[in-house]
């Protein structure tokens, strides 16, 4: 199977970026492959959960649980050097990469990352930093991060998870920056209580995975694309993007489903190609228009 090549990559994707104006009413989101996207706004820079190598194909080569990439690489970490805060929504590694984090911390020394408290310690021992250094969060709490203000979310992926100090391990964030309001699910079902805890943030733009669940594959399940046009939905976002498909060809899903129930809810989705931008504007009225 040949790869899926990005939108943009590499020395186009960058340009791309750097074109991308800041004028206050627009926000811009790249895709980056998996749960990993690029948020610019007003020329400061947000990645969420970004997966920018080939440690997981590497990992389980040998193994019956094979990661086999399905799409080429958009960029290489190391030419991030203007990252203002990066998160990580949980441990596993396509969220929390040492082959990206590793990269992009050496090339930004400054930049903040923001993850789940009950990680703290093992986001240190995974990627060789200071245990002090990354900002934790926890469901309900928030934190003003440069830019971008942080509200943990709890995710449940497949169950919610508490360590024994009931903190949780896999989180989504809410983001405001300006006007805006996004939400970056992290990896999670919907469970009882979410879309009440989401509906009061007059959500913007709901970032969420498509690939459902599989349990004979023994990985633990996200929203699958009807569920995931629901919840958006159901919380009143005005734009749902779609994502956690075409890394690895055993947690994939075709985007048809997503799309498929957004139209029959009339939920305003835009579906994007790896290393592609999507410029979201907010005119006074409040309604929000991609191109
Ligand atoms: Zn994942």
């Amino acid at each position: 199977m040949s790869l899926i090549q990005p939108l943009l990559q590499d020395e186009a994707f960058l340009q791309d970026v750097r074109d991308a104006t800041a004028d206050e009413s627009a926000l811009h989101i790249w895709w980056l492959g998996q749960s990993g996207f690029l948020l610019q706004w007003q020329g400061r820079h947000l990645l969420f959960d970004p997966y920018l190598s080939d440690s997981l194909t590497a990992k389980y080569a040998a193994t019956d649980k094979p990661h086999m990439r399905m799409t080429a690489r958009v960029v290489a970490p190391e030419s991030l050097d203007f990252i203002d805060v990066v998160t990580s929504s949980h441990n596993h590694t396509d969220h929390l990469d040492a082959e990206t984090l590793g990269p992009l911390l050496a090339v930004s020394p400054g930049m903040r990352l923001v993850i789940p408290e009950a990680n703290r310690a093992f986001v240190a021992d995974r990627l060789g930093c200071d245990a002090e250094m990354p900002i934790g969060l926890d469901d309900g709490e928030s934190a003003q991060v440069d830019a971008f203000k942080f509200t943990g979310i709890a995710a449940a992926h497949e169950a919610l998870g508490t360590d024994v100090q009931s903190r949780h391990g896999f989180l989504g964030y809410v983001v405001r920056c300006g006007a805006w309001t996004v939400y970056h699910s992290g990896d999670t079902v919907n469970y009882s209580g979410l879309e009440e805890r989401l509906r009061p943030y007059n959500i913007d733009v709901a970032i969420l995975p498509i690939n459902g669940r599989r349990p004979e594959r023994r990985v633990a399940g996200n929203l699958r694309g009807s569920e995931a046009a629901s919840l958006a939905r159901a919380v009143n976002a005005k734009l749902a993007v779609p994502c956690h498909y075409e890394m690895f060809t055993f947690n994939s899903a075709p985007p048809d489903e997503f799309m498929a129930t957004a139209a029959e809810l009339g939920q305003p989705v835009r579906v994007l190609r790896a290393g592609e931008r999507c410029t979201v504007e907010k005119p006074v009225s409040g309604e929000v228009t991609s191109r």
